[in-house]
């Protein structure tokens, strides 16, 4: 547990997660809506509950695995059967925590979108290798592999969950899921809250903003329910596609970071900083702030331990 204990030492850090465990507001009768944010990776991502009379569904899992053994042990508490964990994308921090929920629940089916399952096995070890050497013995040596998820819904009791695969947005496949009963849309990493949202895999604010527009098609949305950040009504949704355009106008293709950066913090000033100077970096992950000219004015702001990253050569 010790690297738990350092993670959670990082002022920076503790302001920038919480974890908590909130009940959506709007509830139908035997239907209930809970969202877990990691409290060990300092990215704060969330995952989902649905609850049903005696059974459950898990939307994503936390990064890792004491976050899992965390989510696990309050998913007993519940005292449902968890019949399902659906994943939204294949990015470690929605699945690599996942052994300690399927250890405690041996039957529960884990199901994604073929691209999905063709991005964790195929990606695995490359981020485990990237990730290792922060996070340690919190990752899984080997992934849980998915089951297909097939058809445009499934069933928690008599509640129907609807989804829907994204064209680029975040990641190149990803899938959203709608709760009709709950007017709860939950998106996975197609929306970051309150943050500026990690860009490096595609760079693609169009695309991106095209995928937010698509799930419009769910409707009504009461609830917004984001991958990182808080949960909010449909204008979560809004403000996620005025960030695009924004980015847009500012980020174009070849403005370096340390230009487009500070611009970008400026006009978003209460946004958390973090995922935006991990955009553009070599593929993935973290690239040291300070050496790209980052100013120390933002690398103040971040966790020790995300700035040990090296510039690329
Ligand atoms: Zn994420």
């Amino acid at each position: 547990m010790s690297i738990l204990k350092n993670l959670i030492t990082f002022p920076a850090l503790i302001t920038f997660i919480s974890a908590h465990l909130v009940a959506c507001a709007a509830e139908p009768e035997g239907l209930q809506l809970e969202v877990y944010t990691a409290q060990f990776s300092g990215i704060g991502e969330n995952s989902f509950t649905l609850l049903g009379e005696n059974e459950a569904i898990q939307i994503d899992s936390p990064w890792l695995l004491g976050d899992g053994e965390v989510l696990a042990e309050r998913l007993k508490n519940n005292g449902r059967e968890l019949t399902h964990i659906l994943l939204t994308h294949g990015h470690p921090d929605h699945y690599m925590g996942l052994a300690p929920i399927v250890e405690a629940f041996p039957n529960v089916q884990v199901l994604a979108r073929q691209p999905v399952i063709d991005e964790i096995s195929t990606q695995f070890q490359s981020k485990w290798v990237h990730w290792e050497p922060m996070y340690g013995s919190q990752l899984p040596t080997t992934p849980v592999i998915p089951g297909l998820l097939v058809g445009d819904n499934i069933f928690l009791e008599e509640n129907e969950i609807q989804f829907m695969d994204l064209q680029p947005a975040e990641t190149m496949n990803a899938t959203v899921f709608y709760i009709p009963a709950l007017e709860a849309l939950i998106t996975g990493d197609l929306v970051f809250a309150q943050m500026h949202p990690y860009f490096a895999d595609l760079n693609n604010p169009a695309s991106w903003k095209g995928a937010l527009e698509s799930v419009q098609v769910f409707s009504p949305v009461s609830t917004v329910y984001p991958g990182h950040g808080p949960f909010g009504g449909p204008e979560v949704l809004t403000e996620a596609m005025n960030y695009m355009d924004v980015y847009q106008e500012v980020a174009q293709p070849g403005v370096p970071l340390r230009e487009f950066a500070p611009i970008m913090a400026e006009r978003f000033p209460n946004y958390a900083p973090m995922f935006l100077w991990w955009t553009r970096g070599p593929g993935f992950g973290i690239v040291g702030p300070g050496p790209l000219g980052v100013p120390e004015s933002i690398t103040s702001t971040l966790p020790p331990h995300l700035l040990q990253g090296q510039a690329p050569q």
